[in-house]
């Protein structure tokens, strides 16, 4: 198939009703690497959620009449038209988050995989019967789309947290509403665009650009039945509050501090590899980013030294050059915080084994800091405890296993949790007490494949069910079971009594 749709333009327009609408305020986005206002972007308000939600509402209507394998052939070729235009959404994340080739082709691929597992539609929507459940009756279950369904998305995934949510959602039969972080609008609106060259019916899959207020709109409007949220997690909360006081069914997955736990019997060089693959790539924006390692039982030394050379050696650079491994930050605001943070951890007596502050990089227009290592952290310190969210790792040392589970326990956030080790006892003991929703052993960003459902506990996630594979399909509809019965002679007489069988 040859790609028709436009990459991005110099404005970010909301998509409605299959086409694009441009009125409205207008917010720059700026290239991460250059400072340079990349294009703009349109800020849409209430009305532009009211004008998105009333064709949806047609088009859910219509959409989930669709037959299952009806939906999953448009779902195929949205995939096909998705993979065609690769090369724009590698530039486009680029130009608009900064993030490097090898990073973006993997968020496109892992995108992808989520549409694979929406193209399992028919067998993951079967329900349930049980036959001959009283006399001569049968029971079975159903789940139906809920209709108007809107996700809210941060900048860290541009492409792979809209597809995640909108996939599964439309292969329920649903339409959806996304409404992408302003500060990577691009990637939101050209998925959209290749949806309807698929197939996807106009109003199905619609666009509003914006910032709060129309996170607010979407909240309050009730046309839209359920909203699932990603972002940092003082947002999620409010989200969640606001959202299920309107009615609506709501999930809000949140921030995150991950601790990868180093045992004394791990290889200290494939950990140290996997503390700075998953420390240090997308710059440390990652939900699943590891911002702790924990050294247990004097395994601190070793590991900090094969840390540091390893992080020193990170190529850190544009997103135009092919060759870098880290890319910048997202904002200026997001350097002089990861900066400020910096320089707090070496108030409060941490000792900075490598500061990105220095990193040549750090000085030019771009919004860079280079990898940093960060030794002697303690709990009461502010980078242990908040998310710094930026290329910022922590070393904790501590004695046991015991006191590592501990320190995950007594940490707000539950997204990931690692353990390195040799030892099958220590990582199972791991795999049953640590308190976080996605636990890697030996893996230090343990993102479960698409199949399975991704998501935290604690202040990592508030609302049921984790996003996409399964769960997302238990999300995006709702069960109505059918009890049944066909008699050949229709005479039951009348009983008031509560029916027993
Ligand atoms: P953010 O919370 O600033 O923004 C997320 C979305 O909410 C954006 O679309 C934004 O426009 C909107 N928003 C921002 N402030 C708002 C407000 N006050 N009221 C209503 N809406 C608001 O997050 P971000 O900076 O875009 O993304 C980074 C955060 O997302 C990090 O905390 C990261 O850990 C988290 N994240 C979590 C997951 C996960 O699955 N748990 C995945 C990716 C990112």
């Amino acid at each position: 198939m040859t790609p028709t749709a436009p990459a991005a333009a110099a404005l970010a327009a909301h998509w409605i009703d299959g086409h694009e609408a441009r009125d409205g305020a207008r917010l720059p986005i700026h290239d991460p690497a250059t400072g340079a206002v990349a294009r703009e972007v349109l800020l849409g308000d209430r009305a532009t959620v009211e004008a998105a939600v009333a064709v949806a509402t047609a088009a859910a209507r219509e959409w989930g009449e669709v037959s299952v394998t009806g939906r999953v052939r448009v779902l195929r070729r949205w995939s096909e038209r998705i993979t065609a235009h690769r090369e724009d959404f590698v530039r486009i994340m680029g130009e608009e988050q900064g993030k490097v080739r090898a990073d973006a082709e993997g968020e496109l691929m892992r995108g992808l995989e989520t549409l694979d597992v929406a193209c399992s539609a028919a067998l993951l929507l079967k329900g349930e019967i049980s036959d001959n459940v009283a006399s001569g009756v049968d029971a079975f279950s159903i789940r139906a789309p809920l209709g108007v369904c809107a996700a809210i998305t941060p900048f860290n995934f541009p492409l792979m947290a809209p597809l995640y949510l909108s996939s599964i959602a439309l292969a329920c039969g649903n339409a959806m509403i996304l409404k992408p972080s302003e500060r990577v609008p691009s990637a939101s609106l050209l998925m959209a665009r290749l949806g309807e060259e698929a197939g996807v019916p106009p109003g199905v899959l619609s666009v509003v650009q914006g910032d709060r207020a129309v996170v607010e709109a979407i909240l309050d409007d009730p046309g839209i039945a359920a909203v699932s949220f990603i972002g940092s997690s003082p947002v999620a909360r409010q989200v969640h509050a606001r959202g299920s006081a309107a009615g609506k069914r709501v999930q809000a997955f949140g921030g995150a501090k991950n601790h990868m736990v180093v045992m004394p019997d791990a290889d200290m060089g494939f950990a140290a590899d996997a503390a700075v693959s998953a420390a240090y790539g997308s710059t440390g924006q990652r939900c699943m980013a590891i911002s702790v390692v924990v050294a247990v039982g004097g395994c601190g030394d070793e590991l900090v030294a094969a840390i540091a050379e390893r992080a020193g050696r990170v190529g850190v650079g544009p997103a135009t050059d092919d060759g870098a491994e880290m890319g910048p930050l997202i904002s200026a605001a997001a350097k002089a915080r990861v900066e400020a943070a910096i320089e707090g951890a070496h108030g409060a007596g941490a000792t900075l084994v490598l500061d990105g502050r220095d990193h040549e990089r750090a000085g030019g227009d771009g919004f860079f800091v280079g990898p940093t290592l960060v030794d002697g952290v303690t709990p009461a310190m502010d980078v242990y405890r908040d998310e710094v969210f930026g290329p910022v790792l922590s070393v904790l040392r501590v004695d046991t296993l015991d006191e590592a589970i501990a320190a995950i326990d007594a940490n707000p956030y539950g997204n990931g949790a690692a353990i390195f080790t040799a030892s099958g006892n220590a990582a199972r003991t791991f795999q049953r007490r640590a308190s976080a929703g996605m636990i890697g052993i030996n893996v230090p960003i343990p993102i479960p494949n698409a199949v399975y459902s991704f998501g935290g506990w604690k202040d990592s996630r508030f609302g049921d069910q984790h996003m996409a594979g399964t769960e997302g399909f238990k999300f995006y509809t709702k069960q109505k079971v059918v009890t049944s019965r066909w008699p050949d002679a229709p005479d039951g007489g009348v009983s008031l009594a509560f029916p027993g069988r």
